[in-house]
């Protein structure tokens, strides 16, 4: 994912950690088939909690892509099979419905 001037420099120190270039232009970082600030664990009630740990310092990208809009649910869609590549047994995401 692209990580404009703007991000850099939200990123502040955490910039190089969590992104790189590649020729001029700057990426997030992949660690494990995903974002290096992607943090994966154990949930309390079984299977795995996925958080952000960059949250409030994240690219725009990430912001743009709102919480169960249809594009998420598109990406998730797109992507489901990758998380249970890397994490086999876990339940695919359910896919987002409308907020009540
Ligand atoms: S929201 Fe956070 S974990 Fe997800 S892609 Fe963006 S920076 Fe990475």
């Amino acid at each position: 994912m692209r990580v404009t001037g703007d991000d850099w420099t939200r990123l502040g120190d955490r910039a190089d950690r969590y992104a790189h270039f590649i020729g001029h232009r700057a990426f997030l970082r992949m660690q494990d088939g995903h974002c290096a600030a992607l943090a994966v664990q154990p949930a309390a009630g079984g299977g795995l909690d996925f958080f952000c740990t960059i949250y409030e310092h994240r690219p725009q990208t990430c912001r743009d892509l709102g919480r169960g809009s249809p594009e998420c649910a598109g990406e998730l869609a797109a992507k489901a099979a990758r998380v249970a590549q890397l994490h086999p047994g876990l339940a695919p995401p359910p896919l987002p419905g409308p907020h009540s």
